[in-house]
């Protein structure tokens, strides 16, 4: 990653628009902009030029804006194009881009230059992907709380203070004499307890900013006509309604993304679970099965009328054991039950109508109970992910190793020094090309 080639990419979504984007970064972008616009570029200044071909024909006219480094994204030269947004004209100016040297950049590829330039550290970085792939507003508001750094500075005060203690023990191990002295001074046990459960606590807040991101999977199963489209669309109400593939996740018999309460849940339909000849249907219906297997929870709709019949019992005894099961009893206007959640036995059954919304408030909470989101939506939470969690268990564990270790200088600076690893992980210090790689890999081109 040393070599730092230019790099070009189509920075906005792909299809017919007003205007897209193409984006340049590299060591020296003089002789791009020399070529493409035929003279030199103010800094950071909006310019209306015509963009030129080899032959000096013009192949469109629109806003040019030079970053040179290192004040730009990258940290390198980047130049923006922004042209009019029709597939050929943005495939023309790509390809002079590319005449001119450079060659098309890797999903994430700008963001990975920013972060190997300082720009951003890594929990930075990775919220930029989560900021574009959020499905919530608060999601969207967490991601930008991370991108801004408060997640990155909470990891980091807790490494500071944890680097304190280290200089501490190290000095003890270099001075045994005093090292009784040092260390009952420094009080080290009562140090670690405090870090440790400031890393608790951190660690609680970025579980809760996972789920932001991850969301709930609940399956939607039940007899055709028991009201789960319209449960569907209680649930929904006035919120916008994101309708899947969600772009960039593999479970893609997901129906319909939910936002309950600020939560994300993600409805996976059962409509198509039927055995069937068609090939194409048979793959479906796999894929359907595969993120069952992967969802959180399931809701069996019926009607209240009827109760649980044997076709139900036989759609639940097919799902996986593991699969939280809510039983829904729709259309309790017409049988006359008041609205409840009901949670005799294993199972929670809850009581409503979907048509006149009574009782939905009852399932909204169970959701979100089952999440652990409870309180509904917090402000000051931050995006974590899973890797990031990772690693502060994985602090965590050292932290609680050390605390016997008092006593056994060495092994406990050797806990403690396991910790700091766990910790600068997330925000990148100590990062393999093969992690970077797998990370950057996942977001758009061109971003
Ligand atoms: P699905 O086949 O399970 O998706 O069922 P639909 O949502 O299409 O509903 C089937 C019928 O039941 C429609 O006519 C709905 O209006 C009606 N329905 C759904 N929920 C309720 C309810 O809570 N009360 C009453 N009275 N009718 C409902």
């Amino acid at each position: 990653m040393t070599k730092r080639e230019t790099i070009v990419a189509v920075a906005t979504a792909p299809g017919r628009s007003g205007i897209a984007v193409i984006r340049l970064s590299g060591a020296d972008l003089t002789a791009y902009t020399q070529r493409l616009v035929g003279r030199p570029l103010p800094a950071r200044r909006a310019v209306l030029s015509d963009i030129y071909d080899a032959h000096g024909e013009i192949i469109d006219q629109g806003i040019v804006v030079f970053f040179p480094g290192p004040n730009s994204y990258t940290g390198e030269d980047v130049l923006e194009l922004q042209g009019h947004g029709g597939a050929m004209v943005m495939q023309l100016l790509v390809k002079r881009c590319l005449e001119l040297g450079a060659r098309l950049a890797e999903p994430g590829e700008f963001t990975k230059r920013a972060y190997l330039n300082d720009k951003l550290d890594l929990a930075q970085a990775e919220s930029v992907a989560d900021l574009i792939d959020a499905t919530t507003a608060h999601a969207a508001r967490a991601a930008l709380r991370s991108l801004q750094g408060a997640f990155s500075e909470r990891v980091t005060e807790l490494s500071v203070a944890l680097k304190e203690l280290r200089t501490l023990v190290e000095a003890s191990l270099d001075f045994p004499d005093e090292e009784i002295d040092l260390l009952q001074q420094a009080d080290a046990r009562s140090r670690l307890i405090g870090l440790r459960d400031r890393l608790a606590a951190v660690l609680l807040a970025s579980r809760r900013g996972s789920l932001l991101r991850e969301g709930l999977h609940v399956v939607l199963a039940g007899q055709p006509n028991v009201g789960k489209s319209s449960l569907l669309n209680r649930l929904a109400g006035e919120d916008l309604a994101i309708v899947t593939p969600i772009p960039g996740t593999t479970r893609d018999a997901i129906h319909l993304s939910l936002d309950i309460n600020g939560m994300p849940v993600h409805v996976i339909d059962t409509a198509g679970l039927r055995d069937t000849q068609d090939l194409v249907e048979q793959h479906g219906v796999a894929r359907t099965w595969a993120s069952i297997e992967r969802a959180d929870a399931v809701l069996v709709v019926m009607d209240s009328a009827y109760g649980e019949t044997a076709a139900d019992s036989k759609i639940m005894n097919r799902l996986p054991f593991r699969l939280s099961c809510i039983r829904i009893m729709n259309k309790i206007d017409l049988s006359g039950v008041a609205p409840i959640i009901d949670r005799a036995g294993n199972r929670v059954t809850v009581w409503l109508s979907a048509l006149t919304g009574a009782g939905v408030d009852l399932l909204r909470e169970v959701l979100m109970d089952m999440a652990g989101w409870k309180g509904g939506a917090e402000e000051g939470l931050y995006m974590a992910r899973h890797r990031h969690l990772e690693a502060l268990e994985q602090a965590r564990l050292h932290f609680e190793l050390a605390l016997p270790l008092v006593a056994q200088l060495e092994l406990f600076a050797e806990e403690l020094r396991l910790a700091q690893e766990a910790l600068a992980s997330i925000t990148g210090r100590h990062t393999t090309e093969e992690l970077l790689g797998e990370i950057f890999s996942r977001f758009c081109i061109g971003k």
